[in-house]
């Protein structure tokens, strides 16, 4: 099993869309597939000296070096950076938190982020680690600071789709030689790079948007630093939390078309949230790309677009319910960042702190006129019940 030659097109100067159909192809061989398929093996041939890159399946596996490599060139082009691929966005969140924290240590969370961030704090603080919250917006995390080891930043945040100020926060927690690291989930390498804007790690759900077609989990982390990134790449090794071959595959099979989703998915959550501004019975309507958003100024600084997802409040339960019921193009499920429309109630599962009316709405890649067409027929429909 040789180690691919990579073709090298991370190249800072080119568009996302050329980077994207070509992250992490090896080198054109004759006769030899443009993108690998899937390697299925457990082990590999290893007559004699323990050396070369591929020897046991859960430390390395080809098909996971072209994703890595890919993933890497989207998270930071040019760079030559360290990306680890887990078998799910938790995976890669745990990865980090318990990776690069010991007992005694203080790590400060946003208390406003994804849902099972409250799961991860429990489990630091059985492990003898400090866990302070603070809300995302306003940059609240800052006066969390003093002292900690490690910072996690969500922006824009999920649900609620507040932003901070990546590079402020960063600067405040390098002063202090507090690491930094951002879950990049919602934006994807796309619409924000949190390496370039000082973060230590950028972190993210790979199930999302990165992806793209709700077939696939997977979690990546990607760092300059290479003894930061030995630590995680570790604990991968011993907790064993690794994508499959075929997942692998998927996903960087899925990348090639990260540019064409999301570029359609971003203008189709704009229109959607634009339309949404003229309604009498939506309220707490939450888009960073909306030029009225409270996040939009700091957003529009640091990002490259604004995501897929929509948040925003119909009156109560009853009205939301009913809004849902009537969305013939859009699917009633949790995740976000496919290309088949998704929303919900998110007061269903309990835990995030949102009004019983509370919806999230993740544009996919249908037309346009469609999608705000379908959206404004179902509100008109749940109105007309109450
Ligand atoms: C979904 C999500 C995760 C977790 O990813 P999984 O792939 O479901 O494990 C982490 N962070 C954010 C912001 C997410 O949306």
């Amino acid at each position: 099993m040789n180690e691919y030659a990579p073709q090298g097109t991370g190249a800072a100067g080119l568009g996302d869309g050329t980077r994207a159909v070509r992250a992490g192809l090896p080198e054109a061989v004759k006769n030899e597939p443009p993108l690998p398929g899937p390697v299925f093996a457990a082990h590999f041939h290893l007559p004699g000296d323990v050396e070369g890159p591929y020897a046991y399946g859960r430390d390395t596996n080809p098909t996971w070096t072209l994703l890595e490599r890919a993933i890497g060139e989207l998270e930071a082009p040019g760079e030559d950076v360290h990306t680890i691929v887990f078998a799910s966005g938790m995976a890669a969140v745990s990865a980090v938190l318990l990776s690069q924290t010991h007992s005694g240590d203080t790590v400060v969370l946003p208390d406003d982020g994804y849902q099972a961030l409250p799961l991860l704090r429990e489990q630091l603080e059985a492990y003898g680690i400090h866990v302070r919250t603070a809300p995302t917006g306003d940059d609240a995390q800052l006066a969390a600071l003093d002292g900690a080891r490690l910072l996690w930043i969500e922006t824009p945040s999920n649900p609620g789709l507040d932003v901070c100020d990546v590079r402020r926060l960063v600067d405040a927690a390098h002063a202090g030689r507090t690491l930094v690291a951002v879950d990049n989930t919602l934006a994807t390498p796309l619409g924000q790079r949190p390496l370039e804007l000082g973060a230590d790690f950028s972190v993210a759900s790979g199930t999302k948007g990165l992806t793209g077609h709700g077939d696939v989990l997977l979690g990546y982390v990607v760092c300059r630093d290479p003894e930061l990134a030995a630590r995680v790449r570790r604990w991968r090794k011993i907790v064993g939390a690794i994508p499959g071959p075929m997942e692998a595959w998927l996903a960087h099979r899925s990348l090639a078309t990260i540019q064409l989703r999301a570029q359609r998915q971003w203008a189709n959550a704009l229109a959607v949230a634009e339309a949404l501004t003229h309604r009498t019975d939506v309220s707490g309507l939450r888009y960073p790309g909306l030029p009225t958003d409270r996040s939009h100024k700091t957003a529009a600084r640091q990002m490259r677009g604004f995501g897929s997802v929509v948040s925003f409040t119909l009156p109560d339960r009853a009205h939301a319910e009913q809004f849902m019921a009537a969305l013939h193009l859009v699917e009633d499920a949790t995740s976000f960042g496919g290309v088949r429309s998704t929303a919900e109630r998110r007061g269903r599962w309990g835990g995030d702190a949102v009004p019983e009316g509370f919806i999230r709405f993740s544009a996919g890649a249908e037309d346009t006129e469609d999608l705000v067409a379908d959206v404004l027929r179902a509100l008109d429909h749940a109105g007309a019940r109450d």
